[in-house]
């Protein structure tokens, strides 16, 4: 049996474009990581609403990943009644995985500064690893001065140098890993759609079918 590390890309997802497919994709590449598991979120504790049904979000998830073998969707957040906080699901995925496993949620580095408002988020790190994509000419070594000062902490006590490090430990570490910056956000694609402009080539084209014949988000 395998013990790579799975990773974990928690997201709204409304709806999910090559920023979030790039992410798994550089990560699980960069990391080796044996899966990385899109988690689309219920209902979100620190941001507004989502535009379209749970259901819509899981579908487009699912196209998105369909045809990625490193890929997979986990439905739990959105079957949970309530808020659903990251820290349950990775405590549930551990208890399914067992303690060896190693974990990775993946987040992109704009979410990681937000990370010290999460629902017990230092627990996060008794349960995964953190691992923060940033932008190539990112300025990481005066990054620690946006994070606020318990964030900033925690950070320069878990960073690992060696991305590959995480295969080696279940849990605890932070890993920066630059990837290819792509420009394009969830908001910016709902915005173009209720506009009647194309956001063709920013996401999957079986994603922008989906959207189109459903009519979301115009
Ligand atoms: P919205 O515009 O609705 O806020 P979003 O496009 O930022 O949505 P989310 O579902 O909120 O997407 O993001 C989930 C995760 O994906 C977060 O960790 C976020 O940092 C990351 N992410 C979103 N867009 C990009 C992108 N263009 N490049 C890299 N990571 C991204």
């Amino acid at each position: 049996m395998s013990t790579a590390p799975i990773g974990i890309l928690g997201g709204t997802f409304d709806p999910i474009h090559y920023g979030h497919l790039r992410l798994a994709e550089e990560l699980g590449e960069r990391l080796r990581l044996e899966e990385v598991r899109f988690v689309p979120s219920g209902t979100p504790p620190h941001r507004s609403a989502p535009a379209v049904t749970a259901d819509h979000r899981l579908a487009m998830t699912r196209l998105a990943a369909a045809d990625n073998a490193r890929f997979s969707v986990d439905e739990r957040e959105l079957r949970r009644a309530g808020p659903g906080y990251t820290f349950d699901t990775l405590k549930e995925l551990r208890s399914n995985l067992g303690d060896a496993r190693p974990l990775a949620l993946l987040l992109g580095a704009d979410a990681f500064l937000e990370f010290a408002t999460w629902h017990r988020w230092r627990e996060i790190f008794g349960l995964a690893h953190v691992a923060v994509a940033h932008r190539p000419g990112f300025p990481v070594e005066r990054w620690t001065e946006r994070m606020p000062e318990p964030l900033a902490r925690e950070y320069s006590g878990r960073l690992m140098q060696q991305p590959l490090a995480i295969h080696l430990a279940p849990a605890g570490g932070i890993i920066v890993v630059p990837f290819t910056a792509l420009e394009i956000s969830a908001t910016a694609i709902r915005d173009m759609l209720r506009a009647g402009a194309s956001p063709r080539y920013l996401l999957p084209a079986a994603v922008l079918d989906y959207i189109r014949s459903h009519g979301l988000y115009s």
